[in-house]
């Protein structure tokens, strides 16, 4: 059987996509396009950074790349590092950039490896230390907050609002033991969507989670993609590696997706071989603990539990068990606990509901 996207692609759908296109390579014209202090002139590939000014706290400068096609075609954004110690993510657009050919593009590629440098560097997962925020959790963002506040304002104004598509890039954090998975977010626009769930089967990461109740309102779209999404732009998030691993199947799943990516919306030349048989997940379920201790995991990552599975438990450092953990529903470990650490309110797993059929 020949590599087929398992939903038919749909005249209007089609024709959306070429008119994506074209709206985008108006934007473009035949100038150079500049991200930040990285000005790329048709057909060259330039490094810069955005500077994030000083404000209540301190300055911040994020790098980024901007590859400008030899041909006109859509922008798209490639994002990693909100959580600075994702490391395959952020790997993931460096070997993007070194591989990036702006001689065979037809579109622009802007690319953000590293968002939140100062969590990488101090090897604190989950938030920036500078001010103990998430990086992906304060979009659109605001000049006069904190640092995370303002660089999420900047890539709003500087990435977002200049792409026609975004995609974010994530995966297990420290303490994560995660799946690939990525996330179709269902925005309402059928049209959209559909763009953004084809994106996903050209990525080719599955499970794909279907996130129906991520926020509506542009001024209060809380994530990066989301961000996107909010403003019509087709957009996905994906996710791979695990607890500060750089396994080299997760990272080339990462970069290997983004050039998919690519060719399904024309700015490469190339077959799109989409996942032909995507787990769909309809719901995440989350474990969390209300102890503190030891945490023992009794299942992997990917494992699918029945509902009352006992998926590990907390000792009180003296071996004696406070907690049993157990599967709420049943379905796939998403992601567990990656390390013994538990504190009471943290999330041991999740698990993923798998939908009875694919998504309309
Ligand atoms: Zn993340």
């Amino acid at each position: 059987m020949t590599s087929r996207i398992r939903f038919a692609v749909s005249p209007m759908v089609a024709s959306l996509v070429i008119a994506v296109a074209i709206s985008a390579s108006a934007q473009s014209g035949d100038g150079p396009f500049s991200v930040g202090s990285a000005k790329a002139a048709r057909g060259q590939k330039a490094t810069g950074t955005i500077e994030v000014p000083a404000g209540v706290d301190a300055a911040l400068i994020i790098p980024v790349v901007v590859a400008h096609g030899a041909h006109p075609g859509p922008v798209l954004a490639l994002v990693a590092g909100a959580h600075g110690t994702e490391y395959s993510s952020i790997i993931a657009l460096e070997r993007v950039i070194e591989r990036l050919d702006p001689a065979a593009l037809s579109g622009t590629v802007i690319v953000v490896p590293l968002v939140n440098p100062r969590s990488f560097e101090q090897k604190i997962a989950h938030v920036n230390p500078i001010d103990n925020k998430s990086m992906n959790r304060f979009y659109p963002g605001r000049m006069d907050g904190t640092q995370t506040e303002r660089a999420s304002y900047l890539m709003t104004k500087e990435v977002v609002e200049r792409a026609d598509h975004l995609i974010d890039l994530h995966g297990g954090d420290l303490d994560e033991s995660l799946l690939p998975y990525s996330y179709w977010t269902v925005s309402g626009n059928a049209p959209q969507d559909a763009i953004s769930r084809q994106m996903l089967l050209a990525f080719g990461v599955s499970p794909i989670i279907i996130s129906a109740d991520r926020p509506k309102d542009p001024a209060a779209s809380r994530y990066l993609e989301n961000t996107a999404t909010t403003r019509g732009k087709p957009s996905i998030t994906v996710e791979a590696g695990h607890a500060g691993t750089t396994e080299t199947d997760d990272i080339e799943l990462l970069a290997n997706g983004c050039f998919n990516v690519m060719r399904f919306l024309k700015m490469l030349p190339g077959e799109v071989r989409p996942v032909e048989n995507p787990v769909w997940v309809e719901a995440i379920q989350s474990v969390t603990s209300d102890q503190t201790g030891i945490f023992y995991p009794l299942v992997r990552r990917g494992t699918y539990v029945s509902q009352g599975m006992k998926i590990g438990y907390v000792t009180d450092y003296t071996n004696r068990t406070i907690l049993e953990a157990r599967a709420p529903v049943a379905g796939i470990v998403m992601f567990i606990r990656a390390v013994p650490s538990m504190t009471k309110g943290e999330t041991i797993a999740n698990i993923g509901m798998v939908a009875k059929q694919a998504p309309n």
